[in-house]
């Protein structure tokens, strides 16, 4: 096949040189290809352009551009309506192609059908590439019948067994239209109320990262993947979020690597897998519940804030929601429970805390956040959609000696040991002393009311 002039590579949640099918099938469409970026002002009028992950995605495309530059290109930015400027780019340099990857929120499917339309009207064509979000496929494998699982462990088996493609090399050179025009890359110092923790973003960082990752702290991953102080996970959610790494990648090398803690970790990129292909399946269930359950939630605003603010009175739950205000990420066990706290314990809609979720998450994603916090709420993908998770279990179990909670709870640093997780118990003068809440809730009694909202009375909530 002859090359054409030029084509275009839209980066969207693919935001890195190493293993990334659309740069490489633009390169090797053409001579020349603008690598370009849309700064989407659809995705800022829905809510989904916040600070935090602003500030991780300047430092992705600063990134990105440095690495363009070093192979004799450059990033291409435009900002305003993707469609349109991506029409305008492709017309400006003649490119008959436009390759993207393929996602699945309702969002990245309507502006890929919009966009198909309009550079069909132009006499171009978009090609979508698969595997670049995810590690499989969304559809790649489905069980009888069906369109997605709808279970994680059948989901997992026919994904283990999957092959997957191979990893592509970052391209030696990229030649860029010299008259392409960009706005300047943004950078992170132009963004402000970004939390004072986020971590750094870019494709440098996310492979420094995996770097030193995929050894030990790899290894101890299967049994101290829960330990809420150690703080022994990953940290790879931003970057994969964005791109910055690629699932694919991660999947091959950790495999290389192998053992319990390698398989562990796959095992929780092929939950990303899974929510995806349940979203592709089911875009509206990034708002709508996936298994209604006839829910009429509670509304209490000032529970609300109590809950945003980490001001519950419960210490652990609270210790979570600074985390989270601070680093604008949180550890995975921490979400599960200040999640279940929310929709269970007090019985608000799993959209409330979903969206404060989005509001201040590096890695916040549609399909992971949305149907995580259904999976969490019991009308998502949990096969069991009624336990309920205590927060002194969950203590005792993920924080035993309080290292957590006394990180996170300046006012509770003083408390030794365990005692940290239940202040209410000290001796009057003690808690008196403390600026801290009393519980907003009594907990057997917010998983009673749960369990009589969604008609269980009497049942045993199966909490843990
Ligand atoms: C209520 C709730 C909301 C969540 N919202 C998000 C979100 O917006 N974005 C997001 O990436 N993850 C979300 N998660 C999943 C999980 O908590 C984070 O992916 C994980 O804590 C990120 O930390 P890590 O990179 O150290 O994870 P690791 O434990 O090191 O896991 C490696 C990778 O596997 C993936 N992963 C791990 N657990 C899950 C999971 N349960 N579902 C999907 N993918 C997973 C992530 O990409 C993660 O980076 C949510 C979980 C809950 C319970």
């Amino acid at each position: 096949m002859t090359k054409a002039t030029a084509s275009v590579a839209l980066f969207t949640a693919d935001l890195r040189l190493h293993d990334n099918p659309v740069l490489r099938a633009a390169l090797d469409s053409a001579h020349e290809v603008v690598p370009l970026f849309v700064l989407d002002t659809g995705v800022h009028a829905a809510g989904y352009d916040v600070p935090n992950r602003r500030a991780f995605l300047a430092d992705c495309l600063r990134d990105l551009d440095a690495g363009l530059r070093e192979r004799g290109g450059r990033l291409i930015v435009r900002e305003g309506d993707v469609v349109r400027e991506v029409c305008a780019a492709a017309s400006e340099c003649g490119a008959r192609q436009v390759h993207m990857a393929g996602d699945v929120s309702l969002y990245a499917q309507r502006r890929e059908e919009r966009l198909r339309h309009a550079l069909e009207a132009d006499g171009r064509q978009l090609r979508v590439h698969d595997a670049v979000v995810t590690a499989l496929p969304p559809g790649e494998v489905t069980p009888a019948g069906g369109d997605h699982f709808a279970v994680f462990t059948p989901y997992f088996r026919r994904w283990t067994s999957a092959g997957l493609r191979g990893v592509i090399r970052a391209p030696r050179t990229v030649r860029v239209p010299e008259d392409a025009a960009s706005l300047p890359v943004p950078s992170r110092e132009d963004t402000p109320g970004v939390s004072p923790g986020v971590a750094a973003g870019g494709e440098s960082e996310g492979r420094a990262r995996f770097a030193a990752w995929n050894g030990r702290p790899m290894k101890d991953y299967a049994d101290r993947h829960d330990d809420l102080a150690a703080d022994a996970t990953s940290r790879l959610s931003p970057h994969l979020h964005f791109g910055t790494l690629s699932a694919v990648e991660l999947v091959h090398r950790a495999r290389r690597t192998g053992g319990d803690g390698a398989e562990a970790f796959v095992r929780q990129l092929a939950w990303r897998d899974f929510h995806h292909q349940v979203l592709a399946a089911r875009p509206r269930a990034s708002s709508g519940d996936y298994r209604p359950r006839g829910d009429r939630w509670r509304h209490d605003e000032d529970e609300i804030a109590a809950w945003r603010d980490g001001r519950t009175g419960y210490p652990l739950v609270d210790a979570a929601m600074r985390q989270l205000r601070h680093e604008g990420w949180m550890h995975n066990r921490a979400r599960l429970l200040t999640a279940s706290f929310l929709t269970k314990t007090l019985y608000v809609d799993w959209r409330v805390g979903a969206r404060h979720f989005l509001d201040l998450l590096v890695d916040g994603d549609v399909a992971n956040n949305q149907l995580n916090w259904q999976w969490v709420a019991g009308t998502g993908n949990d096969t069991r959609p009624n336990r309920v998770l205590n927060p002194l279990t969950q203590a005792r179990r993920f924080d035993p000696d309080g290292t957590y909670v006394r990180r996170w709870l300046p006012e509770l640093a003083e408390l030794r040991g365990p005692s940290v997780h239940q202040p209410w118990k000290l001796p009057g003068r003690e808690r008196a002393r403390l600026d801290y809440p009393e519980p907003l809730v009594e907990l057997s009694a917010g998983a009673d009311r749960f369990l009589r909202a969604r008609g269980l009375e009497g049942r045993s909530t199966r909490t843990g």
